[in-house]
């Protein structure tokens, strides 16, 4: 019995067959990395007051951003909560408040960013850094 000729990519250009969303396994990948995003485990919990109060608490204890103040020694208002190891689903890591810290926003996208594995923009510092060295 012959096959089924496959599809090809939708992606213009792309000659690969599709695996999944009409896509090759190339193309494919970041749509699914944004779906398992949608449907991280545990994300129910942000929605609680529970977690509400957590992240309250949290902001009134240390108001300013630990990242900045740690590496720059800069006093940035914290307006995110984070979750210093991950949780992935797991109810003790996000509970913990060892395990949360408060951060800036840019700071929190820049971690975010990091442990999902994405291309992280390069550090002011790291340019600066590279100036003064070669002058
Ligand atoms: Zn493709
Ligand atoms: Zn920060």
């Amino acid at each position: 019995m012959p096959t089924a000729p496959r599809r090809a990519c939708m992606v213009a250009g792309c000659l690969d067959y599709v695996s999944k969303y009409g896509r090759c396994v190339t193309h494919a990948a970041p749509i699914i990395k944004a779906r398992e995003a949608r449907n991280e485990p545990g994300r129910h919990w942000y929605q609680t007051t529970r977690w509400r109060k957590l992240r309250a608490r949290i902001l009134a204890a240390e108001p300013l951003c630990r990242h900045c103040l740690e590496r720059e020694s800069r006093p940035v208002p914290a307006t995110e909560v984070d979750h210093i190891d991950r949780h992935r689903g797991n109810a003790i890591k996000f509970w913990s408040m060892k395990n949360l810290q408060p951060l800036c926003s840019p700071c929190h996208a820049r971690k975010t960013a990091t442990e999902r594995g994405h291309a992280v923009a390069r550090l002011p510092e790291a340019w600066g850094g590279r100036v003064k060295s070669l002058g």
